[in-house]
């Protein structure tokens, strides 16, 4: 069975009621960099592009959305530095063991603006609302999946009940037109 991430590979569980975040670690064995995330995230999903951090041996990544203003770095941040600082989403990374702890949108114009993008496999808390679908599946294609390999990693992807795209899902590709035509004017806002 090909294995897609440690996270999804077998299944998950469903978020637990009520639950309302904790804190990711990124993987220093020393002084880890802490991150607490103070909601359950929304949504989560298999990230196939290549900016998104991957566990070793992932074809995909794992990430999810939640209020900027819930995510609080709790201890490391000396370690922290952003990966890219021209892309849109400023990814806060560890720079001893490379973790992504969280990506942040600085444009006030953005769609997405306001929200974090978290990996909720960095915290030990049970309860974080799973993936629910496969974004930019193609993508994995660019970090060196063979293209032959895709129909199995579409198959397995619909098998574990995450719907493959190969944009966002229909719901956040509609919120980010629908932000666009009312910054245009062409929609009310
Ligand atoms: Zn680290
Ligand atoms: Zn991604």
């Amino acid at each position: 069975m090909i294995k897609l991430h440690p996270a999804i590979d077998n299944g998950f569980p469903p978020a637990k009621p009520g639950f309302s975040g904790g804190t990711l670690k990124c993987h220093c064995a020393t002084n880890p960099v802490t991150v607490e995330v103070g909601a359950q995230t929304a949504h989560n999903h298999a990230c196939g592009c290549t900016k998104c951090w991957k566990p070793e041996g992932a074809i995909f990544s794992q990430i999810a959305v939640v209020d900027r203003n819930k995510v609080k770095v709790t201890s490391g941040e000396e370690k922290l530095y952003v990966v890219d600082p021209s892309a849109t989403i400023q990814r806060h990374a560890c720079k001893e063991c490379g973790v992504h702890m969280f990506g942040r949108i600085e444009n006030t114009g953005h769609p997405f603006y306001g929200l974090d993008f978290v990996h909720t496999e960095l915290s030990d808390q049970d309860g974080w609302s799973p993936p629910e679908f496969a974004a930019f599946v193609s993508s994995v294609i660019e970090s060196g999946v063979s293209p032959d390999k895709m129909p199995e990693i579409r198959a397995r992807l619909k098998e574990l009940g995450l719907q493959p795209y190969d944009a966002l899902s229909p719901a956040l590709m509609d919120a980010i037109a629908t932000h666009i035509a009312k910054q245009s004017g062409v929609l009310a806002a």
